[in-house]
């Protein structure tokens, strides 16, 4: 698989264009970024460790028929990916209140929802990505009625199986967000999980101590997001000799 011209730079990842039209490569930098980028660092090994996470994740909710953009890992920061039109829309799915939850209804953190809460919120850092309803989705056309109902399932069906997968782990699926694009391959006829699923992008917590193992380490300054991270992959024995040489 060829790499060829730089497609897109985002705050964590790369995209880049292949001989293939409708495939693209995904490459996993080491910035961490928060509030919007106004907190920015290069933690050395977290785009090694994200790449072989969103690929260990998304590789299980593919086999268990919830589809996700990834075709396979390349190498040890990239992977290839459907290419996806991504709907503007970051879907979230809490089970525990946290972060902007607990801030917005004043909810204390670490309360059990008595059922997953699914927000849609829409991408825009100039806004900072501000909390939106079903109703102004429509109106603004940012997704069909039945784009709309598909990616509520998707949500729900990731969250009953990332919750199940991590518990495994002893960790607790507090939130997560997901990205959904429209395949390429398809038409955009058929939608996908895109993006990553890491714990920059999952709150996820030790079931026993309650320690954060995600990226409120970083955003709160709670000690080091590799050591964090670390923790997490070697959990799902995603530790190969060569991720440990490039994580300190
Ligand atoms: P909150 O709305 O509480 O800040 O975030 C809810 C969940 O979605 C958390 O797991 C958080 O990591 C994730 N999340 C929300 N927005 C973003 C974002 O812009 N970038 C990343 N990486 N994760 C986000």
């Amino acid at each position: 698989m060829k790499k060829k011209k730089k497609l897109y730079e985002g705050k964590a990842k790369v995209l880049y264009t292949t001989d293939k039209a409708n495939q693209v490569i995904q490459h996993f930098k080491d910035e961490a970024t928060a509030f919007n980028a106004k907190k920015k660092e290069v933690i050395e090994g977290k785009g090694v460790l994200n790449n072989f996470l969103s690929e260990f994740f998304m590789e299980k909710l593919n086999n268990v028929g919830i589809p996700t953009h990834l075709i396979k890992r390349l190498n040890m920061r990239e992977q290839l990916i459907e290419k996806c039109e991504i709907i503007p829309l970051e879907v979230v799915v809490r089970n525990i209140a946290a972060g902007s939850l607990s801030k917005r209804l004043g909810i204390e953190e670490g309360t059990r929802l008595p059922r997953p809460l699914v927000e849609f919120y829409f991408k825009n850092d100039e806004l900072n990505d501000p909390l939106v309803t079903e109703n102004q989705i429509a109106t603004f056309e940012w997704a069909s009625e039945a784009e709309l109902g598909e990616m509520f399932e998707l949500a729900l069906r990731t969250n009953d199986f990332l919750s199940g997968l991590m518990s495994g782990a002893n960790l607790t699926l507090v939130d997560f967000k997901i990205e959904i694009g429209r395949a390429l391959r398809y038409s955009g006829d058929k939608l996908l999980i895109a993006d990553e699923i890491s714990p920059d992008t999952c709150r996820l917590w030790d079931t026993t101590t309650k320690e954060r193992l995600d990226k409120d380490v970083f955003r709160l300054e709670q000690g080091s997001l590799s050591k964090a991270y670390t923790e997490v992959a070697s959990r799902f024995d995603l530790l190969p000799r060569n991720v440990k040489s490039v994580v300190k």
